[in-house]
């Protein structure tokens, strides 16, 4: 039966397009935070898909890949099944070029969350309780933090055979096989048997066209895959990697890449040149195997320690 949802009460129909508005938090000067979470109903039965960006609210690309799906207009003409989309899932963290909320804690470290918990557990508890229900799959699309620049990825948990099935027709550049996050979203909706796979492209608090495109085009092919949709977009094709390892710098200075994030490299290849600042010398990062190179570093200032690159590889 292809009845009425609900959502915190409000209620959808079939063949409705309706904005819910989700009220998550009140902030010190009473100023109220609410969620906007898009819904997308065709009057034919079919899968729930969720895409959303902005848990961690620092990370734009993922904002801007669900704002220009939106707006698109191609989720107007669905066909059947249903769509979720939330551009901004964290809003004060996005307000305050934050990855997390205001008590320093991360939404995506709080499931299942808890009703009158912390802020970050309470938005964890709406998403298990009230959307996470509702949806069959979905993409949860995020950047590198911290400097870090990711080539554009789908991060699949391993042994969950329907996630890796949905990232094929997704078709991003690189899949990786890897343990979902204690507490993480994705190993959430892993235990309701609901696959979420992890989009990750660009870095936080830069826009970059490519990881952006990459990212619509994956969700349009989802779409078009289960007939939800009918658009034209390219085919992709992707590489399988099922581990993956992070080189870190062998020295403190200024750090010049000789590689960059999609490359293929062999093993002893240099990857970067350390300048240290003390005593003049430069040292060489070099690669420990023949791999490809997942994602950079684009902050040239390093502490002995910090991360330099991550390396993705099979076997
Ligand atoms: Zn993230």
């Amino acid at each position: 039966m292809w009845g009425p949802v609900s959502i915190e009460g409000q209620v959808i129909q079939p063949g409705v397009r309706k904005l819910v508005e989700l009220p998550v938090a009140e902030l010190p000067s009473g100023t109220r935070i609410h969620i906007n979470v898009h819904v997308y109903r065709a009057k034919k039965p079919g899968p729930c898909m969720i895409i959303m960006g902005g848990l961690h609210g620092d990370e734009i690309n993922g904002i801007e890949t669900v704002r220009r799906i939106l707006t698109s207009k191609k989720l107007e003409k669905i066909k059947k099944g249903m769509v979720i989309a939330i551009p901004l899932l964290n809003v004060y963290g996005f307000n305050n070029f934050s990855r997390s909320l205001r008590d320093g804690k991360d939404v995506n470290r709080s499931f299942p969350g808890s009703k009158n918990g912390s802020l970050a557990s309470r938005v964890a508890y709406l998403m298990t309780n009230s959307i996470l229900p509702l949806i069959d799959f979905g993409i949860d699309f995020h950047t590198g933090g911290a400097s870090i620049f990711n080539f554009p990825q789908l991060r699949v948990s391993e042994g969950d055979d329907k996630a890796l099935e949905l990232a094929r027709i997704f078709a991003p550049p690189f899949i990786l096989q890897n343990k979902p996050i204690p507490k993480s979203q994705r190993k959430q909706a892993m235990s309701m048997g609901k696959p979420i796979l992890v989009y990750e492209g660009g870095e936080s608090l830069r826009l970059d066209e490519v990881a952006i495109q990459t990212g619509v085009e994956g969700v349009l092919r989802v779409l078009n895959y289960h007939e939800m949709i009918s658009v034209d977009v390219k085919p992709g094709s992707s590489a399988e990697y099922s581990r993956s390892t992070w080189i870190r710098a062998s020295k403190a200075g200024i750090v010049n890449l000789l590689s960059h994030a999609g490359q293929e490299v062999k093993k002893g290849q240099r990857l970067a040149e350390i300048h240290n600042l003390d005593s003049l010398k430069r040292s060489y990062i070099h690669a420990t195997r023949n791999c490809k190179v997942l994602a950079h570093v684009n902050n040239p200032v390093v502490s002995r320690g910090d991360a330099l690159f991550h390396l993705v590889f099979n076997g």
